[in-house]
């Protein structure tokens, strides 16, 4: 730890989701002064999301991003202290418990929530990493827009992927869908709706064997591994939406996780093996993963840290 004076706050809240914020709202009128850092995306997965149509109160749907701006405002006009700022390390071997903010200052924290969320996986070749950046991307909200008028493909089979592929679809004279089995993971809705858009084509028990282009993405080989056959196809972008990981690392060793990194909390409550130190949000939920449930599980920890503090007190 560095020589610099260290901040002493009530309660902490790492990360800043549908759960952070709604844990700053809870904790901030419940007089805990929550102090809140953001991390690396204010406003977590939705920022990179279009249309939300399934959080209630919202008869005719939200952009994700609109919808995070306010939940953050909330937040704020209820008093919380919302930083910009990422949680790079943790003490939690002794009370009270420190987190380190954008590798330089300490914190020190009486309680702590942790609503770190999940991150895009990627597939794990060398031309993805290489083209990176260049064609390659995980958020097709962020990027598709480069690529309007080109053809582009995508990875996955998931709600993501077919919501993704949609998107691509208004804007890419073509999308190509890789898919590794002979059906799709995503609700009945989302397939019918990417299975009935003309422009764009599932590719079937497939692989991508490589991202084509030396510096920029040109195409892709995509392996059929039925048929053991392979075909190239010629594409401006290719998207990656296989799924997430919990943004978990930095509590490894202070926190009970399951084998794929999801912090494990006593079910029914936001409580972690360490008293005073909570998880809500995607960070800790593998099954539901949704705005409203990480939103739900956001006031649980507010409430429970509120609990913790009180009875400390
Ligand atoms: P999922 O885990 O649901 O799906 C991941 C998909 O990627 C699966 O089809 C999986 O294939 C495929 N996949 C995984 N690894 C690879 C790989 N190495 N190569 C090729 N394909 C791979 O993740 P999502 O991000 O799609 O969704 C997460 C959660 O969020 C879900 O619960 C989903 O319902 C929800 N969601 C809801 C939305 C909404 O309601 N509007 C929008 C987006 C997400 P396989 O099926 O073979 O395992």
């Amino acid at each position: 730890m560095s020589n610099k004076e260290v901040e002493k706050v009530h309660l902490l809240i790492i990360g800043s989701g549908p759960a952070g914020y709604t844990a700053a709202i809870y904790a901030a009128r419940a007089n805990m002064k929550p102090v809140l850092y953001q991390g690396i995306q204010p406003g977590g997965q939705l920022t990179i999301t279009t249309e939300v149509e399934n959080y209630p109160g919202y008869p005719d749907g939200i952009q994700g991003p609109e919808m995070m701006i306010n939940f953050e405002k909330q937040a704020v006009r209820m008093g919380a202290d919302i930083r910009y700022g990422m949680a790079t390390k943790v003490d939690f071997s002794t009370q009270p418990y420190r987190v380190e903010i954008d590798e330089e200052n300490w914190i020190e924290a009486d309680a702590v929530i942790i609503s770190t969320g999940a991150s895009a996986k990627w597939l794990g070749i060398e031309s993805e990493q290489r083209l990176n950046g260049f064609g390659v991307s995980a958020c097709a909200v962020c990027d598709g827009f480069f690529f309007r008028g080109k053809e582009v493909a995508i990875v996955g089979a998931g709600d993501t992927a077919a919501e993704e592929a949609l998107y691509l679809s208004k804007l890419c004279t073509h999308v190509h869908m890789i898919v590794r089995r002979d059906a799709m993971r995503a609700s009945k809705v989302m397939q019918d709706r990417v299975l009935n858009t003309p422009n764009i084509t599932v590719y079937w028990n497939s692989e991508t064997e490589e991202i084509l282009g030396e510096h920029k993405v040109e195409g892709v080989r995509i392996k059929n591994t039925k048929e053991n056959t392979t075909q190239d196809v010629a594409i401006g972008g290719f998207f990656v939406a296989i799924g997430h990981k919990p943004n978990s690392d930095i509590f490894k060793g202070f926190i009970d996780m399951d084998e794929t990194g999801y912090i494990q909390t006593i079910p029914g409550t936001s409580k972690t093996n360490l008293e005073g130190v909570f998880a809500a949000g995607d960070v800790q939920d593998k099954n539901y993963r949704q705005a409203v449930t990480a939103a739900g599980s956001g006031c649980m920890a507010a409430l429970d840290a509120e609990r913790y503090l009180s009875t400390k007190a």
